[in-house]
């Protein structure tokens, strides 16, 4: 009904343009409007969150199958104003979007490195610690010299650590997604590919990365128990990780049933509420330095 509104509106629908990877056109509705709006206030909620500490570390213990220690896998979550956790699906699709990812992978990662360089040291670098990297960080120049400069300054060993991506880091730059993991696994730095068999597989490209680790993802599990094609495919899955010289983990393993399966096809770890949840440094701090 009036310039201002036709080019604020416009506006939106430029916004969308670029997000979904710009050279194309959107057109504006009131649903984009309203996600356009929603998004907004959980970029602010994001950036105030940095800014006020609201950010904090879980940690979720990997086990072998004989419910020895592998590693941890660090979860981020928020703490929103009225003390409540919110889930990391709740924002980190929203932070990927922009640019808001880079900064919370940031802000992880040396969180991660100062919980746990006290633990590793305490095991003897035995254990894992990983974490979760966005597949436009991961395709972003110097990434890797980044992550190699804060283990450096603070004396961690990069055996310990480990990156986990996902399949989307295949779409993108590949190149530049290749030249910072072969970088990082020559420091040291193990490579896993999360969620795998979810996203786009290609298994042409799975085998030109460096990998040490596939994680079979828990919708292959689920069922796994009562549908014999899913236990054909966690079947499958573990035979092609062992195919390419991988370790395999399955994540979230429930049941002593589904343990069982992952067990008769020689899966290498599990991770899941069966044997652990999410928990806070010095819980884990406990269990794996009272373990040993
Ligand atoms: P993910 O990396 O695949 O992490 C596994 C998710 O499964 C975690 O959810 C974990 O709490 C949950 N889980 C583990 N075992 C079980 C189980 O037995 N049953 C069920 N129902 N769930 C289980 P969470 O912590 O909510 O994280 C969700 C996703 O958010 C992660 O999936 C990851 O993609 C992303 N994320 C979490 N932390 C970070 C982070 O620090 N950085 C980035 N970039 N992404 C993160
Ligand atoms: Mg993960
Ligand atoms: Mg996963």
């Amino acid at each position: 009904n009036n310039p201002e509104q036709l080019i604020k509106n416009a506006d939106i629908a430029l916004h969308e343009a670029k997000k979904q990877g710009k050279n194309r056109c959107e057109y504006f509705s009131s649903a984009l409007e309203m996600m356009f709006q929603k998004e907004n206030d959980i970029e602010e909620y994001i950036l105030s969150a940095l800014e006020n500490n609201r950010f904090y570390m879980t940690y979720q213990t990997q086990y072998t199958m004989d419910k020895k220690i592998r590693g941890i896998e660090s979860l981020i979550r928020l703490c929103n104003d009225n003390g409540e956790t919110v889930s990391p699906v709740d924002f980190i699709p929203v932070a990927e979007k922009s640019d808001l990812i880079i900064k919370i992978d940031d802000w992880v990662l040396e969180h991660v490195l100062d919980d746990t360089l006290e633990l590793v040291s305490k095991t003897n670098n035995e254990i894992t610690v990983s974490v979760n990297v966005s597949a436009k960080h991961i395709m972003s120049d110097n990434y890797a010299k980044a992550v190699i400069e804060k283990l450096e300054k603070r004396g961690y060993p990069a055996k310990s650590l480990e990156i986990e991506i996902t399949e989307y880091c295949l779409l993108g730059n590949l190149n530049n997604a290749i030249e910072n993991l072969t970088i990082l696994r020559n420091a040291g730095v193990q490579i896993a590919i999360d969620d795998f068999g979810t996203g786009y597989s290609s298994l042409g490209n799975i085998s030109k990365l460096p990998i040490d680790l596939l994680k079979i993802d828990k919708v292959f599990i689920d069922n796994a128990a009562e549908n014999q094609l899913d236990e054909d495919f966690i079947n499958i899955i573990i035979s092609i990780a062992h195919l390419i010289n991988c370790k395999v983990i399955c994540e979230g393993v429930e049941q002593e049933a589904q343990l069982d399966i992952l067990r008769r096809h020689s899966c290498d770890y599990i991770q899941g509420f069966l044997w652990s949840r999410p928990m806070v440094i010095d819980e884990v701090v406990k269990e794996i330095v009272g373990e040993r």
